[in-house]
This record gives C-alpha cells, sequence and structure tokens, in this order.
C-alpha cells in the first residue's frame, strides 16, 4: 500500500495488492470523511491507524462509492460508531449478499477472517444527497454503469469528484450497463470537475479531465460496436477473446488484473445484453 496527498487536507491511499483500488481521506475540522477502504485487513489498519495520529478530531463519516468488496472490506478497521452513507442499492445489495460473499472470500483466503462486514446506515435513491463535514460540503449523486450502485462525491469547494469505479482505467461494465455507464461519463464530462480521483489508478488532474473521459467514452463505443458486430454476424462469443484492447483505442494497463480479460468481460456483457434483448428478456433482471 501506498499513499499520497491531493491538496494538504486529502489523503489517498492506493493498495499495491489489489488493481491499484483507492481509499481516500478528506480532513474537515469536524473529523475525517472517508471514501470507500482497501480490501485487506493489515491495509485497512494501516490507514486507520495513520490517520488517529495526524487528525484529533477523530473520524467523522464513511461514504461507499458502490458494493464490490474491494471497497467494502477494509471499512470494518474504522471506528464502528460511524455512519456509512452509500446508495440505497448499494445497502441492498450488500444487506442481501454480502455475507455470503464474505464467507465465500474467507474460504479462498483466511485474511479475510477478521473482516466484519459493515452494511451502510444511511442511503438515498432519487436525487442527490449533501453531506456537510466542518467547512466542506460533499454532493453524493448516482453515477450508474460500472454497477447499478456506484455514486459520485464532489468535494464542491474545490471539484474534486471521487468517482468510485465509474471511472477507472479501464471503463469496467461486466457487472453493469453499457448505456448507464456512457451517460455518466457524460454526466461527469458536464461537471467539468478539476481533479478526479478514480476508484482505481492515478489521480487524474485539471487539463487531463477531458481528454481522459473522452479517452474512455471511445473506448466504450468502440468495443460496444465490436462486440456488436460479432453477435450481428451470428458469431460464438469465444470470438470475443480474438478482439485486442488497442482495437478499440485503449492502451494495456498496470492494474495488475489482466486488461484483456477485463475487455473481453465488458465485450460479454454487452453481448449477452444483446442476446437477451433479442429473446425479449430485460437485461437489467440479472444486474439487479
Ligand atoms: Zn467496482
Amino acid at each position: 500500500m501506498y499513499w499520497e496527498r491531493i491538496t494538504e487536507e486529502i489523503y489517498l491511499f492506493t493498495s499495491d495488492r489489489y488493481a491499484l483500488v483507492n481509499s481516500t481521506a478528506i480532513l474537515t475540522k469536524e473529523g475525517i470523511v472517508i471514501i470507500d477502504a482497501l480490501p485487506f485487513p493489515d491495509e485497512a489498519k494501516q490507514i486507520a491507524r495513520f490517520l488517529e495520529l495526524r487528525a484529533p478530531e477523530g473520524f467523522h463519516s464513511i461514504i461507499l462509492t458502490h458494493h464490490h468488496v474491494d471497497h467494502v472490506y477494509g471499512l470494518f478497521a474504522f471506528p464502528r460508531h460511524l455512519e456509512v452513507i452509500s446508495h440505497e442499492l448499494c445497502r441492498q445489495i450488500l444487506a442481501e449478499t454480502g455475507e455470503a460473499s464474505l464467507i465465500e472470500a474467507r474460504k479462498n483466503s483466511p485474511v479475510f477472517d477478521e473482516v466484519e462486514l459493515r452494511i451502510p446506515t444511511i442511503s438515498f435513491d432519487t436525487g442527490e444527497m449533501f453531506l456537510r463535514a466542518g467547512e466542506k460540503t460533499f454532493r453524493l449523486f448516482h453515477l450508474p454503469g460500472h454497477t447499478p450502485d456506484n455514486i459520485g462525491v464532489l468535494y464542491e469547494e474545490q471539484q474534486i469528484l471521487f468517482t468510485g469505479d465509474a471511472v477507472m482505467a479501464i471503463p469496467i461494465i461486466a457487472d453493469g450497463n453499457y448505456e448507464q455507464e456512457l451517460a455518466s461519463l457524460r454526466r461527469i464530462k458536464e461537471l467539468a470537475p478539476e481533479t478526479l480521483v478514480q476508484g482505481h489508478g492515478e489521480v487524474i488532474l485539471r487539463g487531463e479531465v477531458q481528454i481522459v473521459l473522452d479517452r474512455y467514452l471511445r473506448y466504450l463505443e468502440r468495443m460496444y460496436k465490436k462486440a456488436a458486430g460479432v453477435f450481428e454476424n451470428g458469431r460464438e462469443r469465444e470470438a470475443l477473446w480474438k478482439i485486442p484492447l488497442e482495437d478499440c483505442g485503449l492502451e494495456r494497463v498496470p492494474l495488475g488484473i489482466a486488461s484483456h480479460q477485463l475487455h473481453v468481460a465488458n465485450m460479454m456483457r454487452v453481448y449477452d445484453q444483446l442476446k437477451a434483448e433479442q429473446e425479449g428478456k430485460t437485461s437489467e433482471a440479472d444486474t439487479l
């Protein structure tokens, strides 16, 4: 795990053991606001200790951007009394499936034995939510696509947007929805924040924000066309393995997970959605 300061009051922690996933701490006069945790207990506990030493005001609250375990598991390391804020869908998904998937994770690796699942205590489902902590304002709003429950958190005074996994080095919709992800990226573009803190990977700074978002949008559109082409030509979904990421305008990125697999998983999602539509089913049923 390594850390950096984005500003005087914002610490970013990144796991070097799993896909460069990010956890952020924002210091306010009323305590620290945490956005997401890292997956491994030792990393999460190290972060909590590090912050306790630096902020005598303690912690304010936790915001969870979506239900994926790499953002959720480490939350147990922060004080139990803290409210955990998320989208209502995130709360529902974790309440319904969180314990079962944690049991599975423990079977695969005993490092997760000490994880205690934190289910969100405050949630919103329509519109936006404002969180005020000390002198800082955070606007929480829905950015679905990567998952149905993903939210963004805009630190208004400095126009820093924490995107959850709506923005990542390779946009991933394998567990989500193509149209929603396009709409979310376009919404972020319109919002034009000064800085983007992605769910995984490096911070995107002013001047790069629009360029990076355009690149991700272009990737999604090309990826969709390729997958749709395979489907429309009546070819098997296995044919998608032959389409390289580079053909869709993105370079392989050092996320630590195989870029090609993520890219193929995206195309398979599109293929399956098109197939489901053709068969007259709604593709929403299995995402929710
Ligand atoms: Zn995710």
